[in-house]
C-alpha cells in the first residue's frame, strides 16, 4: 500500500469491492480497499445469495438488472466461480390485492424490458412440484431471478479489480479520519497510516462507527436475520432441473435449493436487533447463536407450503446480523456537510442483489459527478438528522424487517416512529379530522375526514376511500378558498454581497432583479439535469429567500452548499424549522386576508409573483407570496412557526364564512396535476432536462452562463426525442399512480411518471415521458393499469385554466 491514494475504500464487502471494480472499470485504479479482516467477513460471507429484480422502484429495478447481469457475465469474463445460478424465481400470490400488487410489477418490468410473467397454479407446479397451494391465487414469474455465492463473486470483483491496479488491504483498521485542510482525508489504520483524496465508508453494520469517525451520523443499525438448511430433501433428486427460488411473502418466508436440501429463510414479524451501540470491531466471520423460537411461527407456515421441509432434519442455522436503515434502502452519495467523504453501505438485506449495480452508479457518481441514473431512492441526503436517533431509527429498521415481505401498496403511509416533527398545528388539524402523512419527518395532512367518516385510508391498489372527500377538497379550493399547512416546506436565506451573482450561476430562470418579486426556477447539473426545482423570493439586493419541498430539504441545501464560495461572499442558512407556512388559495382568498390586514392585497396592490412582508390578523411580519401550486388565486403565508396557531385561528374565523375548507396534500396532488405542474422524484428530476420536461419556459439562455446551459443548447439544437405529455386515461374503478406502461398499440413507448383523478376537470389524468411524435394532443394510446389496458388519449396540457387567468385574478 502506498502511502497515498485516490480513493480509499473503508469495507471488503461486496459493497467496497463492487465500487473498486467499477473505480477501475472507468480508470481510476488509485484505489485502496481497506479490510479489518478477511474480504467477505462482515455480512457479505453467510448471505443466502439470492438475487431477484423485484424492486417497487423503476430505477432500482434497472439497478438489480445490472448487478444481475454482471454476476452473469463476472464468471466467463475472469474464469473465477461465482456460484451463479439462474433458476428464476416464483412469488407466490394468495390474495387479490397481492394479485394486484403484482400485476402493478408486471406493468413496471415491460417498460424496462424484463420479463416478469404472472402464471396459475398448474404453471408454478410444473416449475416446483414441491409447493402444496391450496390457497394460492397465482404467482409472479420472474425467469431471470436467482442466487449467487456472495463470497465467490466478491473475490471476483476483488480479482479484477486488483488486475486494473487497485490494491487491497486486509487485516487493516480504519481507526481515524481526519479532514485535510486543503480537501481530503488523513486515513489512520492499525497498520499505517495514508492520505486520500476521496474516503468512501462501505463499512456494512460498522458504517455509523465510521461515520462517526467524519463526525456525522448515518442511520444504520444492525438486525439478525435467520435461515437454515435442511438435510437432504429426496423429492428434489428426481427433479428434472433445479427449483427456482420460491417466495412466499403472505406466509413471509423463502426458499430454494441448497445441495441436496433446502435452504429456508423467514422474516419474522417480531426481528431482533443486535448491538444497535455499536459492532465490535473484531466480529469477523462470525454467527450470533441461533434462536428457532423467533421463527418457528414462520418456519410452520413454511412447512405447510413446502411439506417436504417439514419431513427433514435442519443441518444448519445461519444467524447474522446485517446493517438496516429506516426505508429499508441503503445509503449512496456524497454525505452532505461532510468534504470528499462517500458513503456506500447499509444495504438492508438486500446487498448481495444491489452490490453489483450499486457500486457502477457510485463509481460514476465519483468519477463523472453524478450517476448516469438518478438515485434519489438511495440518496444520502434522503434523510435528515431525524432519521439517524434512536428510538426512531431503530423502530423504522424493526417495521421495514418486519413487513419485508408486506404489500407495498399506492399512498401507504406506516405508522411506526411517528410522529416524530410537529409544528403547532398538529393536534387542532387532527382534531378536525385530518389524515396525517409522514413526509421528511414531518407529520402533514394528508386529507380531512368529513364528521361521522373514519379518519384512515383503506390500503388499496383500486379506488381508494378518500378519494371522494378529497374531490369535496378540490372542489372547494376551485371554487371557494382553502388552507394548507405546508410548514413542512425546505426553506433557506442566501444572503451575502455575491449571493445574486452566485444563485444567478446556479438557476436556470433569470432571477428577478426588483426587491419583492419571486422567480419558480431549476437548478441543473453540467448535462441539464434537473437537480432542483425551487421558488426564489429576492428579499433585498444581497438576499434571498429560497423554497423547496419537505422531502428535498437537505438535498437541496447539499447542492447549494457544495458551490458556495470558498472566499465567505455567500452564507447559506436552512430555516425549514424556524418558518410556519399556510397557503391559502382560491377565488376567495383574497377576501380572506382582506380582512385579516390592512395591506393591500389587490391585484394592483399585490400582483402575481410578488412577496411583500404584511400584518395579518395580530400576526406581524408575514412573509406572503402569491404563488400557488394550486392554479389558483392564492399566497404563500410564511413567518415565524410559534404563530401558526395563532394565524390559523384567524384564517378560519375569516374564511369560513366564506366557505373555507381545510385541504391536504392528496388534493393538492389532484390540483397540480389538473394544471399539469411537475413534481421533483416523480416528473423531473436529473434523468430530464427542462427541454424533455416542457419547461423551456423557466430556462433564460439569454441571461449568460448558468449551470446546464451548454448541455441545453447542445439538446435544443439536436432536438429532443422524448417529451412529457398529459394524458387522460378512461378508467373509473382503478386508477394509474405511476410507473405503468404507455402502449401504442402493443408497442410499450413510456410510462407514466405520475397520476391522479383530475376531480373538478372530470378526467383521470397521467403525465408521461413519450416519444415526440407520439406526444401530439389528439394521439390514441393507451394505459395498462394492473394488466387492464385502459385508452388514454393526449392533451394539451394543462387540462384547468390553461391561460391562466384564475392565478392572476
Ligand atoms: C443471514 C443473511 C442472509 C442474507 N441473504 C441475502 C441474500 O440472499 N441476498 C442479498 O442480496 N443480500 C442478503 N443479505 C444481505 C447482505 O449479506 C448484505 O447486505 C451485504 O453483504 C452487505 O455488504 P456490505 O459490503 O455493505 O457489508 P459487509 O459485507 O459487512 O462489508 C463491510 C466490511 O467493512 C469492514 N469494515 C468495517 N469497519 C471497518 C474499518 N474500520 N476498517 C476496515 N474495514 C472495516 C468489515 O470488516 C466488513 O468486511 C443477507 C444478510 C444476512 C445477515
Amino acid at each position: 500500500m502506498g502511502a497515498r491514494a485516490r480513493v480509499a475504500i473503508v469495507g471488503g464487502g461486496i459493497g467496497g469491492v463492487s465500487l473498486a471494480y467499477h473505480l477501475t472499470e472507468l480508470g481510476w485504479t488509485d484505489v485502496v480497499v481497506l479490510e479489518k479482516g478477511e474480504l467477505t467477513s462482515g455480512s457479505t460471507w453467510h448471505a443466502a445469495g439470492l438475487c431477484t429484480h423485484f424492486n417497487a422502484s423503476r430505477n432500482l429495478t434497472r439497478l438489480l438488472a445490472d448487478s444481475i447481469a454482471l454476476y452473469r457475465s463476472l464468471e466467463t469474463e475472469t474464469g473465477l466461480p461465482t456460484g451463479f445460478r439462474e433458476v428464476g424465481s416464483i412469488r407466490l400470490a394468495s390474495t387479490p390485492d397481492r394479485m394486484d400488487e403484482f400485476r402493478h410489477a408486471v406493468g413496471r418490468a415491460k417498460v424496462l424490458g424484463l420479463p416478469f410473467e404472472l402464471i396459475g397454479r398448474e404453471e408454478i407446479l410444473e416449475r416446483c412440484p414441491l409447493l402444496a397451494l391450496d390457497d394460492v391465487l397465482g404467482a409472479l414469474w420472474i425467469p431471470t431471478d436467482g442466487y449467487v455465492d456472495p463470497s465467490s463473486v466478491t473475490n471476483a470483483l476483488a480479482q479484477v479489480a486488483r488486475d486494473r491496479g487497485a490494491s487491497i488491504e486486509r487485516h487493516t483498521r480504519v481507526t481515524a479520519l481526519s479532514p485535510r485542510p486543503g480537501g481530503g482525508w488523513d486515513v489512520e489504520t492499525d497498520r499505517v497510516a495514508l492520505e486520500a483524496e476521496i474516503v468512501v465508508n462501505a463499512a456494512g453494520m460498522w458504517a455509523r462507527q465510521v461515520g462517526r469517525m467524519a463526525g456525522v451520523e448515518l442511520p444504520i443499525v444492525p438486525l439478525a436475520h435467520q435461515f437454515l438448511v435442511t438435510d437432504a430433501v429426496s423429492a428434489l433428486a428426481n427433479l428434472p432441473r433445479e427449483i427456482p427460488v420460491v417466495r412466499d411473502p403472505d406466509r413471509s418466508f423463502y426458499v430454494r435449493a441448497e445441495g441436496e436440501g433446502l435452504l429456508v429463510g423467514p422474516f419474522e414479524p417480531d426481528p431482533a436487533a443486535w448491538s444497535v451501540d455499536g459492532v465490535p470491531w473484531d466480529f469477523e466471520q462470525r454467527l450470533l447463536p441461533e434462536d428457532l423460537a423467533r421463527i418457528e411461527g414462520v418456519l410452520a407456515l413454511a412447512a405447510d407450503r413446502v411439506p417436504a421441509f417439514g419431513d427433514v432434519g435442519i443441518r444448519s442455522v445461519v444467524n447474522g446480523p446485517d446493517g438496516y436503515t429506516p426505508d429499508g434502502r441503503c445509503l449512496m452519495g456524497w454525505v452532505p456537510g461532510v468534504r470528499d467523504y462517500f458513503v456506500l453501505a447499509g444495504f438492508s438485506i438486500f446487498g448481495i442483489v444491489f452490490g453489483g449495480g450499486a457500486g457502477r452508479y457510485a463509481a460514476e457518481w465519483i468519477v463523472d459527478g453524478h450517476p448516469s441514473m438518478d438515485m434519489w431512492e438511495v440518496d444520502v441526503r434522503r434523510f435528515g438528522s431525524y432519521a439517524a436517533a434512536n428510538p426512531y431509527l431503530l423502530a423504522k429498521a424493526l417495521d421495514v424487517y418486519g413487513h419485508e415481505y408486506a404489500i407495498h401498496y399506492p399512498h401507504q403511509e406506516r405508522p411506526t416512529g411517528r410522529p416524530l416533527k410537529t409544528d403547532p398545528l398538529y393536534d387542532r388539524l387532527r382534531e378536525r379530522g385530518a389524515v396525517m402523512g409522514f413526509r421528511f419527518g414531518w407529520e402533514r395532512p394528508l386529507w380531512f375526514a368529513p364528521p361521522g367518516v373514519a379518519p384512515a385510508d383503506d390500503l388499496t391498489f383500486r379506488t381508494p376511500n378518500w378519494l371522494e372527500h378529497v374531490a369535496a377538497e378540490c372542489r372547494a379550493v376551485r371554487e371557494r378558498v382553502g388552507v394548507l399547512d405546508q410548514t413542512s416546506f425546505g426553506k433557506y436565506v442566501v444572503r451575502g454581497p455575491d449571493a445574486t451573482s452566485f444563485l444567478d450561476r446556479l438557476c436556470a430562470n433569470a432571477l428577478p432583479t426588483r426587491d419583492g418579486r419571486i422567480v419558480v426556477t431549476q437548478m441543473l447539473d453540467e448535462h441539464g439535469g434537473i437537480e432542483c426545482d425551487l421558488t426564489l423570493t429576492r428579499l433585498g439586493p444581497e438576499r434571498w429567500y429560497v423554497v423547496s419541498a419537505a422531502a428535498t430539504e437537505v438535498h437541496d441545501l447539499a447542492w447549494i452548499e457544495r458551490h458556495l464560495p470558498e472566499d465567505g461572499g455567500v452564507t447559506l442558512e436552512n430555516v425549514t424549522d424556524r418558518a410556519g407556512v399556510l397557503t391559502l388559495a382560491g377565488p376567495r382568498s383574497r377576501e380572506v386576508l382582506a380582512a385579516l390586514t390592512d395591506d393591500d392585497v389587490s391585484d394592483a396592490g399585490f400582483p402575481y409573483m410578488t412577496a411583500r412582508r404584511i400584518r395579518v390578523g395580530s400576526v406581524p411580519d408575514v412573509l406572503a407570496l402569491r404563488i400557488s401550486y394550486e392554479g389558483e388565486l392564492g399566497w404563500e403565508l410564511h413567518h415565524a412557526v410559534e404563530r401558526l396557531r395563532n394565524l390559523y385561528e384567524h384564517l378560519l374565523e375569516a374564511g369560513e364564512p366564506l366557505g373555507l375548507v381545510d385541504f391536504g396534500y392528496r388534493a393538492l396532488d389532484s390540483l397540480r396535476l389538473e394544471k399539469a405542474y411537475r413534481l421533483w422524484g416523480a416528473d423531473i428530476g436529473p434523468d430530464f432536462t427542462p427541454l424533455e420536461a416542457g419547461l423551456e419556459r423557466f430556462i433564460a439562455f439569454d441571461k449568460g452562463d448558468f449551470i446546464g446551459r451548454e448541455a441545453l443548447l447542445r439538446q435544443r439544437e439536436e432536438g429532443i426525442s422524448r417529451t412529457l405529455a398529459c394524458l387522460v386515461v378512461e378508467t373509473t374503478d382503478a386508477l394509474p399512480h405511476g410507473d405503468e406502461p404507455v402502449l401504442d398499440g402493443d408497442r410499450v413507448v413510456g410510462y407514466v411518471s405520475a397520476a391522479d383523478r383530475g376531480h373538478v376537470v372530470g378526467a383521470t389524468i397521467a403525465l408521461a415521458y413519450l416519444p415526440v411524435e407520439l406526444a401530439e394532443p389528439g394521439t390514441g394510446l393507451a394505459v395498462e393499469i394492473l394488466g387492464d389496458r385502459r385508452a388514454a388519449t393526449v392533451v394539451r396540457a394543462p387540462l384547468y385554466d390553461p391561460s391562466g387567468e384564475r392565478l392572476r385574478a
